[in-house]
């Protein structure tokens, strides 16, 4: 299948555009797409989309494009088999294919290409053959550490992990169930970064074996990357019954192994990640599961498509509803009071507030409860990084108040996995800055010095058309806690899904504007650097630029 309509060099007479038209000259101007715009990690999605699209067209076999396409994500994100798993994938929210037939599915085509280099088993590679002295401390193997231990090792630095877990991942391995990221997966991400030389201490927490104090005098940095897996509390009465679990100490027990008995009836209250994945679980552990929620489903801050899976397995959603109280019996939690809320001005958050409506309590069974309301980092031992009770405060590449120590990830607010590996790689390019005396690099997107490109400068009409493919996913009958819920893309599908990229705000080599100029302004060049425009010859007709597909030629 072609990338676009084919398209016949049209004969324009010299006599209908000849002489000075306008002044106005074209001027190629690479644009941001709307995903690399929208990617916390910063990875250029259109290079490797383009890169798979045009495989043949650079005369590279498919699986030399994969394996480009794979380092050309690994650049930014070492996850990405990780990513195009569990990614809520800001990046195909404003793909601009989505006025068309339905956005690029670039997150599913981030997992095949993951997949492929864990099947390949593709290496890391350093930027440098180097080795530099300094020694650089990582506290915490989630996300946010291990992207910047990567990061650091990759630029010749010798890097320690310390864990405080019997194993890496952090939420990725004691919060996000099985079912949707295989620990296979995840472990072979990690251990490519380990193999870059990074040393990893686990059954090693800081501020409990070693003060902080003491790692930074070890070290010449710090990174703090320590997540947030301490549980909030509800704060009503009957919570310390046994039989009641937050919902990140529920998680953690049950990704750890170990069996966690919650009975026929599990209440869980919140609208997040976590309390989506503790219902599901639950569910799998063979209870019928309420989930209360204090507002409606539009304001759910869960993944939209984990609300419908959750629902689709028969989770039971009290929308409007808030605990007013864990009711007991026999030293245990029996049941859960709730009130109905209705919805009011918006709060601090920009939600509608939640108003309880008075007399309007009901009681819900339960043979276990778990409070999935939110979390918070453990601070203990890292009181020095924080002021008041505010979370770690950092410069935008990751700089404490403490000099040498830089933090990221969800100590410093609760975000995703991406924003967590973007944090981490900033924090490591400003530790090398320092230690190498170079300035900080700004951070554009690949290849991109002008504002994001909309519709409004894209041709739709000239793209041919081609429908959206999805990834399948395995009938709720048949989910288990280790089935993988969701397929994978065939290679078919992946191929034709990468030539959906419309390349917005960057040339594709479609050869429109070459084919549109009366006066051979463009003249071709090699393959990879598209054309040189004659500027002289050029009679200011604008074809070039209104004709071209995807917005790539400005007219100055
Ligand atoms: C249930 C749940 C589901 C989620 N689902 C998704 C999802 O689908 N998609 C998505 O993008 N994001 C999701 N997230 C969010 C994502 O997992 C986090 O944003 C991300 O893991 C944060 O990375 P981090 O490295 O900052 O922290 P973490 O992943 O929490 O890692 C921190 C690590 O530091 C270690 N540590 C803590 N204290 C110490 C110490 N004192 N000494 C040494 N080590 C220490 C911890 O043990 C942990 O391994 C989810 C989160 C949860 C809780």
């Amino acid at each position: 299948m072609g990338l676009f309509k084919e398209v016949k060099k049209p004969v324009i007479r010299a006599a209908a555009t000849g002489g000075e038209i306008s002044p106005l000259r074209p001027r190629y101007t690479p644009k941001t797409p709307p995903c690399i715009g929208a990617c916390p990690s910063g990875v250029d999605i259109r290079g490797w989309l383009m890169t798979i699209a045009q495989a043949e067209a650079y005369g590279r076999t498919n699986e030399q494009a994969y394996e480009i396409a794979w380092r050309k994500i690994a650049e930014r994100n070492p996850f990405p088999a990780v990513c195009g798993r569990v990614c809520p994938h800001p990046c195909e929210d404003g793909c601009n294919r989505k006025e068309k037939e339905g956005g690029v599915s670039i997150n599913a085509l981030e997992r095949f290409i993951g997949d492929f280099g864990i099947e390949k088993g593709l290496k890391l590679t350093r930027l440098t053959d180097q080795t530099y002295p300094e020694k650089v401390a990582v506290v915490g193997a989630g996300p946010a550490g291990l992207s910047c231990a990567y990061q650091l090792a990759r630029r010749g630095y010798s890097v320690t992990v310390f864990e405080a877990f019997s194993r890496p991942g952090g939420m990725l391995r004691y919060g996000i169930p099985r079912y949707r990221l295989p620990r296979k997966v995840l472990d072979a991400e990690i251990q490519r970064i380990l193999d870059l030389g990074v040393e990893l201490k686990c059954n090693f927490a800081i501020g409990k074996d070693m003060p902080l104090e003491q790692l930074r005098q070890e070290y010449r940095a710090v990174f703090v990357g320590i997540g947030a897996h301490k549980g909030i509390q509800l704060g009503v009465p009957g919570e310390d019954a046994p039989n009641v679990f937050t919902g990140t100490g529920f998680l953690n027990r049950v990704n750890s192994g170990e069996e966690v008995r919650v009975g026929g009836k599990v209440v869980v209250i919140g609208g997040g990640d976590t309390a989506i994945d503790a219902a599901r679980i639950s569910k799998r552990l063979g209870a019928d599961v309420t989930l209360i929620y204090r507002r409606t489903r539009a304001e759910m801050p869960a993944i939209k498509p984990e609300i419908e899976g959750a629902l689709e397995e028969g989770v039971k959603i009290e929308f409007l509803a808030a605990p007013v109280e864990i009711l007991t019996g026999g030293g245990v939690a029996v049941g859960m009071r709730c009130i109905r809320m209705e919805l009011g001005e918006p709060d601090a958050s920009g939600r509608p507030r939640p108003v309880p409506k008075p007399g309007s309590e009901f009681d819900v069974e339960a043979t276990a409860v778990i409070a999935a309301i939110s979390q918070e980092p453990d601070f203990d031992g890292f009181a020095g990084l924080r002021e008041g009770k505010s979370w770690i405060k950092t410069s935008e590449w990751g700089a404490t108040a403490v000099d040498g120590v830089y933090a990221g990830g969800d100590d410093v607010e609760l975000g995703l996995a991406s924003i967590a590996i973007s944090q981490g790689r900033f924090a490591a390019e400003a530790i090398d800055a320092h230690f190498r005396g170079k300035p900080l690099a700004k951070d554009p997107p690949p290849g991109a010095p002008s504002g994001p490109i909309t519709t409004a400068r894209m041709k739709l009409e000239w793209y041919k058309e081609a429908f959206r493919h999805d990834r399948a996913h395995v009938p709720p009958e048949q989910r288990g806690i280790d089935t993988e819920i969701e397929f994978g893309l065939t290679e078919e599908e992946a191929l034709a899904e990468a030539k959906r990229c419309m390349s917005c705000g960057m040339c594709m080599d479609c050869e429109t504007c070459w084919m549109y100029c009366t006066n051979s302004c463009f003249v071709k060049l090699p393959k990879g650097e598209h054309y040189k425009v004659k500027l002289e010859v050029c009679n200011g007709c604008k074809k070039c630029a209104e004709q071209c597909p995807c917005g790539y030629i400005d007219l100055i």
